[in-house]
This record gives structure tokens, sequence and C-alpha cells, in this order.
């Protein structure tokens, strides 16, 4: 009998030491953060009728070629390329004003002459930037950016005087990028924002290009950037296979400026899924689960649709993580088309065919995602995987996050054939800059976060091999 009260006593001491595990390892598994009052709020402010009075606007320039006119009379008539670019630097403007001048509104030109792809004069070419610097010196130097391409074609890349209203392609995503615009210089944000709307995209990337590196150039830290293209959602009618509550999420895997040896690297370890746009592109998906309800982000693991190029990708041959929002089912005959019609199928990039309140969910989503990631500490910087000594248990170390906003970071895990981070593979390990974790580098992928006192978290970062 005593024997049998001993065995009983060691069994419910053994019991609830498994409970007390089981607590521990539950309050060392991640919650998704509640959502950050601010961030909602501006989220909130997203207006379909705004949205749709700026692409009304955009349509209303007739041919947005960055060949047409940008000269005084064309501008003085609100005809053709100069005359959009105008008014979209008067909007920044506008927005400004009412934030007390809180944006730093900039034309940035430059010629581009023949020979070059599709240009057939010397043409000025002219991105449109707007800057929410960040309000926290150790932060603001942290760049977040939001773009969309404002000049526009018809059937005809050299055609200026045929309409080429560009509705979806891409006036809305300009309104995207000037929606975010309007509504997040309402508030305040440690990190840098920068809003833009390029031309030249038609012809080749060339405003996108020029602006990526010039950033480069002048060693900018740019941590992000959401291209927005063709986010107009498509309402033909007749078409029911659109999905109006996703978008596309385009990002590279290998990434473009990898060199020789990093390629090897990522061959090497498997970390083909696993590139710096990629994690932004994740980072997304997670934000539009705190903030958006009935809309949902669609990850395609590829830098573009099948064999087609965007302003990203300029931004990714620099280096720097980038991806790109397309709506879910593109219409070919309502994009790069002069309007007509043709035995009964009307062509051309028209009003009529977009969504604006399709629009304005894309709108908060890219608001949610800057606010979120310029609120949010930096990534952790110098991540590595200890590798010296073959074991089973594995040792990540990196340095802190730069910008002080953290209090305590995050080890992610994953099988390496998912292609997500499984919200309860997560282990908060503390304000250190090292932790050991309990399972093979052999199984699994492993990234680290930074997160604040808030529970805002930074992208996650994969590590490279220490040796
Ligand atoms: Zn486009």
């Amino acid at each position: 009998m005593a024997q049998l009260r001993k065995w009983i006593a060691a069994a419910t001491l053994g019991t609830m030491a498994v409970l007390i595990a089981m607590a521990q390892q539950r309050a060392r598994t991640s919650k998704p953060p509640e959502p950050d009052p601010q961030i909602a709020a501006a989220v909130k402010e997203v207006s379909p009728a705004r949205v749709k009075a700026t692409i009304e606007k955009l349509v209303s320039f007739y041919n947005r070629s960055t060949l047409s006119a940008a000269d005084e009379a064309a501008i003085a008539k609100g005809r053709g390329i100069g005359a959009a670019r105008e008014w979209i630097r008067s909007e920044f403007e506008r927005y400004s004003k009412d934030c007390d001048g809180c944006l730093k509104v900039e034309m940035q030109g430059f010629t581009v002459s023949p020979p070059a792809r599709r240009i057939t004069h010397p043409t000025e070419i002219v991105n449109v930037v707007a800057t929410l610097e960040g309000t926290d010196p150790a932060n603001a130097g942290r760049i977040y950016i939001v773009s969309g391409h404002y000049d526009s074609r018809n059937s005809d890349n050299d055609n200026t005087t045929d309409p080429a209203p560009g509705a979806n392609d891409d006036a809305s995503g300009t309104a995207v990028s000037l929606e975010c615009a309007r509504v997040l210089s309402k508030h305040k944000f440690p990190a840098t924002i920068i809003f833009m709307a390029v031309a030249g995209e038609e012809q080749g990337l060339y405003g996108s290009a020029h602006y990526a590196e010039t950033a480069k150039a002048a060693k900018l830290d740019i941590e992000g950037m959401l291209n927005n293209d063709i986010v107009g959602g498509n309402r033909t009618p007749h078409d029911t296979m659109q999905q109006p509550q996703w978008v596309r999420v385009f990002s590279e895997g290998v990434p473009a400026a990898a060199t020789p040896d990093e390629i090897k690297l990522i061959r090497a370890t498997g970390m083909e899924d696993d590139s710096p746009s990629r994690q932004l592109a994740r980072h997304v998906r997670e934000v539009a689960e705190q903030y958006l309800t009935a809309f949902e982000p669609k990850l395609v693991s590829r830098p573009d649709r099948y064999l087609r190029g965007g302003d990203h990708l300029s931004f990714n041959e620099q280096g720097f993580a980038a991806v790109r929002f397309t709506e879910y089912r593109e219409d070919y005959n309502h994009q790069h088309q002069t309007p007509r019609i043709e035995k009964g199928i009307e062509y051309g990039d028209l009003l009529k065919f977009v969504d604006f309140a399709y629009v304005a969910s894309v709108a908060r989503l890219n608001a949610a995602a800057l606010a979120s990631l310029a609120s949010a500490p930096a990534p952790p910087a110098n991540v590595r995987l200890v590798t010296k000594n073959l074991e089973n248990d594995s040792t990540l170390t990196w340095s802190a996050s730069p910008g002080g906003l953290a209090t305590k970071y995050e080890v992610l895990w994953r099988p390496t054939s998912d292609s997500d981070w499984p919200p309860q593979n997560v282990e908060a390990v503390g304000n250190v800059t090292q932790a050991t974790v309990k399972r093979s580098k052999d199984n699994v992928v492993f990234a680290v976060r930074a997160v604040d006192a808030k529970g805002l978290r930074s992208v996650a970062v994969v590590p490279l091999p220490e040796r």
C-alpha cells in the first residue's frame, strides 16, 4: 500500500512536471500580436472614393506614354505625361500641407537618348518621390518604399496621340502609392517611408532602374520595396474566374544580385526559397492576417508573372528586397490596347473595368505593411548558424537589431518543404544575441526576428552558416 501511494505520488509529480513543461512550451510559443491601434487607424482611413478620384484624374490625361508631350502647352491642356506628373506632384504637396509639410516632394528627372530600347527621341523620364522621414534618428535611415508607374501605353509603343487610358496598368498602382501617402502622412513612424510614382516602365523599367541604381550608389538602406502594378481587380463582364478577395504577391527565390559564391551557398544549404524578398512577402501575409478581413495576399514563388517583369525587379537587381502586387487574374484585352471594339470584343484599359473597392483593399494591405515595417524594429544583423561541430542542437547568433527598438528576439523554424513560417514554430528567446534550439539544422530552416515591447515584429532573417 505504502509502495502504491509512493508510486501514485511519483506519477502525480511526473504528470505535473509534464504539465508544467507543456505550459512553459505554450508560453514560449508566440501568439499573433494584437493589431497596433495607430496602424489599424491608418488602414481604416483608406477611401475607395479617393482611389477612384485619383484613377479618373490619371485617365483624364488621355495618353500618359513616356514619349508623349511634356511641354508647357501640353501641361496647360492637361494632356500627356508631363501634365500627369505635375498633377501627382501637386497631390503629394497637398497631402503635405495637411501634415505641416511632413512630406518632402521631389522630381527625380534624367534624360534617355536613342539608341535605347523603345525610346525613339531624347526623352526626359521623371520619378515623382514623396518622403515621410522617420521620426527616430536611430531608425530614420531605414527606408520602405511603395511604388506604381504612372506612364501608360496603347497597342503601339510609339503612339502618343490615340488614347492610352492605363486605368488598370498602372493608374491603379499609382493610386495605391498616393493613397498610402495620404493616409500614412497623418501618422508618425520611427523609420522612413517613401511614396513613388515612376515613369518609363513600359519602355523597360527606366524610372525604377534609375532610382534603384542611384539609391545603391548613395548606399541608402532600403529594407523593402512594394511595387503595385495592375491592381485594378479587372471587372470584365462575365469573367467568373476573377477572385476579388485575392491579390498576388510575387517575390524572387534566388536573388538577382547574388554573386556566384552566394549562389553556390544557396544551393549547398537549400535556401532557394529564402531570399530577403521572399521573407518580405511572408511578412506581408502575416500583416494581412492582423489588419485585413476578407482580403488575402496569395504568395507566388516567382520573381514576377511567368517570364514577365516590373519595377520591383529594378530593386532586386541592386540587391534590395522587393515584391510585386498584381490582381489575381489579368485580362489582356484590357492592357496595352488602343480602345476599340473588334468582332464584338471591347479592347482598352478603361475605367469601367476597374474595381475601385478592390484597389482600396490593395491600398489597405500596402498601408498596413508599410506602417508595420516602419514601426517595427530593424531585423537583427549578421544572423549566423554555428556549424563548427556536428550536433543535433542548433546554435544561432546575431547582432542586436540596429536602432534599439527591439526588446526581444524570436527564433522561427519550418520543415524544409514548407513555404511558410507556421505560427506555432516560434521560440521567444529574450533580449539576447545567441540561442540554442533543440532541433537539427539538417531538418528545418531557421530564422531570427526582432520584436519590440508592443509585439511588433521585424521581417525574419535566415542565417548564413558560421564556420
Ligand atoms: Zn504595368
